[in-house]
């Protein structure tokens, strides 16, 4: 059974497939982010422990204004992640994003920590949005959140209106009940079809479509490893199973890899 492996053991495993191989992508989940001080949202201190889930939930924000109002609020006043900086876990999946190992990172997460670790745009899809950029809910354009901050809410509206069509902006984040971006999700399930090693990282992987990402890099023939804290309903396709924390287990197989390549 891969999970009786100590974590050397893992360690060094899931350092020589990344050797290996030729598509690496690295999904990742709140987990990745509870080291910087963000509760996840299903633990015992998670987020929805605290915060009613029906403020997030996306008819109510089209329905109505005074819900609309407070979103905007939250949203202004930073919204999950504002204050939190990346961790050990953010820095090791740049650097294998740098240095061309990962093919890319496919994240669940709004708040802004792959970015601000130095993952480029073109290489992070956000299948649950960010909170670094405002949209309109009508022509989908986004705007960067300093930007849309500065904009005054309607008064009759709750929140601002798009500047290019009038229409309802919006957090970047996405809701309950909200579509998923259509880009960002056709990329994440082409990558992670195309993968050979499916690396998940701190996910419980219970909110789909974004969790049926390692299921479509696995029914391809990728490696699949799951680092996380708790049980997922893929435990028994995966080919590694760890548990520890992320950022104190990513950096030793950076580093391993980066010996197995001569990089200093
Ligand atoms: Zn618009």
């Amino acid at each position: 059974m891969p999970s009786t492996a100590t974590l050397a053991e893992a360690r060094d495993q899931l350092a020589r497939w990344i050797d290996e191989a030729r598509r690496f992508v690295i999904f990742t989940g709140a987990g990745i982010s509870t080291e910087s001080g963000i509760p996840d949202f299903r633990g015992p201190n998670g987020i929805w422990t605290k915060v009613n889930p029906n403020q997030y939930d996306f008819q109510a924000y089209l329905a109505d204004p005074d819900m609309r109002r407070q979103r905007w609020q939250l949203f202004c006043e930073g919204g999950i992640g504002a204050a939190a900086e990346p961790n050990a876990a953010h820095y090791a999946v740049a650097e294998l994003v740098a240095l061309g190992i990962a093919d890319c990172v496919i994240t669940q997460n709004v708040d802004g920590l792959h970015t601000r670790s130095g993952v480029p745009d073109d290489r992070l899809f956000d299948l649950h949005g960010s909170n670094r950029f405002a949209k309109c809910l009508s022509c989908w354009t986004r705007y960067p959140r300093e930007e849309a901050l500065a904009w005054p809410p309607d008064p009759v509206e709750g929140v601002p209106l798009c500047p290019r069509c009038g229409g309802l902006m919006k957090s970047g984040g996405v809701s309950f009940g909200e579509p998923m971006p259509p880009y960002e999700t056709a990329e994440a399930i082409r990558r992670s079809r195309a993968a050979d090693l499916f690396l998940v990282v701190g996910s419980s992987l219970v909110v789909y479509p974004a969790a049926a990402m390692p299921a479509y890099a696995a029914e391809r023939g990728a490696r699949l490893v799951i680092l996380t804290i708790g049980e997922t309903p893929l435990d028994r396709a995966a080919d590694l199973l760890i548990e520890a924390k992320a950022a104190e287990f990513l950096p030793g197989v950076v580093e391993q890899v980066k010996l197995r390549r001569g990089i200093a």
